[in-house]
């Protein structure tokens, strides 16, 4: 008789860590202060390693040092075509150390390794790549104007850059924010979030081993209100781009606006519209409904967080999606069975549950999930409320966690009119087999990406950014490159 043998769970080992120092000016240093941070393994609770507190009396000297690099340094006598040399290896170093970070950032941020391995590494890589190749690309125009004179304009850096990240996706974050700078040839002062500084810090290390000079990318981990505020607030930082929630965006904003006028770019949230139609392939909607909310534990800022579904398929559509959600695996992130992993905090873990408390006591009816999954970490349950309505909490406001929020719609006037009421604007999706329905709903929702028959599709050429509250500007593609650069324009006398 054969035996069948169970396979064994595969289960990776979580790196060790020491502590971690902050770069400035090519140097690891502690911080003026000598203060320290903890960050700690959500999977656990416990500390990972102690990382440099930065705070004012640091971003000032990183700012001394990016102004140098930008303006003496050999950085700012640099071809595009050198430039993107350096671009291109340092996404050769992430590739070869590519088992090391993504390891590093499902300790730090929870994410399962399998997502880190599959996603956030080759994305971040393959944007460092896309960038390489822009940085011998960005350019000027000539323009016929009257009289005796040659017009042109160059598309020059816009100088030293502040940029300040979420601990989401960390590493792909950071790509975002760096490929553009590096392309155009500014100078960078990086804040990490406090919830995930490693991964930061070592694509930092990996800078330097790939020949970026000293003073071109400065790393300082730290708090919001204090390195952060210190970013926004500099008169010599020319630029600050963010991507976090909308109200530290105000800050932000704000802060930038009362200084220098420095530029300013934000990602913000969303409470993005999934909609499915009774025409739709229920089985690809289910799928695509499923991993656009469920997908990084529901930390993404792009979630399709209203889920509006067409009365006729509601019942059929429910029973899928809780069959997927109630086998959903919950646990180690380093587990490669593992689907879903803990969430990045106890603040978060908090802030989750009281949504789901909020959908309860409005009236929401819970399918599934709800309640915590073990008794360390900040594990939620996949949760699945049905009957929501447009007013609720549930239904307004952005989550961030595995909770999936099911409202029914009859027509498609009634869904683009609900699906737009919302202060936000990132993302859409359409569910439909009518190409017609489907560009229809594509012009009339008024978000930054819509997405049909699918849901998180990204790549570095195509942008991503906010109608609304949702942002300032766009990240990614060409289109980022203008947030990097000033337009000179210059006239040449000819008579
Ligand atoms: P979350 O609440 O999800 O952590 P935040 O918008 O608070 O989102 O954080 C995103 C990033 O913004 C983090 O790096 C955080 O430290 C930073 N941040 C928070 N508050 C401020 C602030 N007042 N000024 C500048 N940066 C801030």
């Amino acid at each position: 008789m054969a035996t069948a043998t169970a396979p064994k769970p595969k289960t990776a080992k979580a790196p060790k860590v020491k502590d971690q120092p902050l770069l400035i000016g090519g140097k690891w240093q502690d911080s003026v202060s000598g203060k320290t941070f903890a960050t700690q393994n959500p999977a656990t609770g416990e500390t990972i390693c102690q990382v440099a507190e930065g705070d004012k009396a640091d971003v000032d000297l990183a700012v001394k040092a990016a102004r140098k690099a930008f303006e003496e340094g050999p950085w700012s006598k640099m071809s595009g075509a050198e430039r993107g040399r350096l671009i291109n290896k340092l996404a050769d170093l992430i590739e070869q150390h590519a088992e090391e970070l993504a390891a590093l950032e499902s300790l730090d941020n929870g994410k399962p390794l399998r997502d880190s391995r599959a996603a956030d590494l080759p994305l971040t890589i393959k944007c460092y790549r896309y960038y390489a190749g822009w940085a011998d690309k960005v350019h000027g125009k000539t323009i016929p104007v009257e009289g005796p004179f040659f017009c042109y304009t160059r598309h020059e850096p816009v100088g030293v850059v502040g940029q300040i990240i979420p601990w989401n996706f960390p590493l792909l974050m950071q790509a975002w924010k760096w490929g553009p700078a590096l392309a155009t040839g500014c100078t960078i002062i990086l804040k990490p979030a406090e919830q995930t500084p490693l991964t930061a810090l070592k694509v930092g290390a990996l800078a330097q081993e790939a020949g970026i000079p000293d003073g071109v990318i400065n790393i300082i981990p730290g708090f919001g209100p204090t390195a952060g505020a210190a970013i926004s607030g500099h008169m010599g930082i020319d630029k600050v781009a963010f991507t976090g929630e909308y109200t530290t965006g105000q800050i932000i904003m704000e802060a930038a606006a009362r200084s220098n006028l420095k530029r300013v770019t934000l990602e913000l949230g969303g409470k993005s519209p999934n909609v499915v139609f009774a025409d739709a392939d229920l089985d690809a909607a289910v799928e695509g409904a499923y991993f656009g909310l469920f997908f990084n534990q529901g930390q993404c800022c792009c979630a399709g967080s209203r889920l509006f579904v067409e009365d006729k398929i509601h019942e059929q559509f429910v029973d899928k999606m809780l069959k997927k959600a109630r086998s959903r695996k919950v646990g180690d992130p380093f587990d490669e069975a593992t689907e879903q992993g803990p969430q990045v905090s106890q603040e978060q873990y908090d802030r989750v549950m009281s949504f789901i408390d909020a959908g309860k006591k409005e009236g929401a009816k819970m399918l599934c999930g709800g309640n915590r999954v073990g008794n360390q970490g900040y594990y939620i349950e996949p949760t699945i409320f049905d009957g929501v309505t447009d007013n609720m909490k549930i239904a307004k406001e952005e989550i961030f966690g595995p909770v999936m929020n099911i409202l029914r719609f009859k027509d498609i006037d009634e869904v683009i009119q609900r699906g737009n009421q919302t202060f936000y604007g990132l993302a859409a999706a359409v569910w439909t087999r009518d190409v017609a329905k489907a560009h229809r709903l594509a012009s009339a929702l008024r978000a930054g990406t819509v997405w049909i028959n699918c849901y998180d599709v990204f790549d570095a050429a195509a942008p991503f950014g906010g109608f609304k509250m949702s942002g300032i500007g766009r990240e990614l593609g060409e289109y980022a490159l203008q947030n990097y650069t000033e337009v000179k324009t210059v006239y040449v006398n000819l008579a």
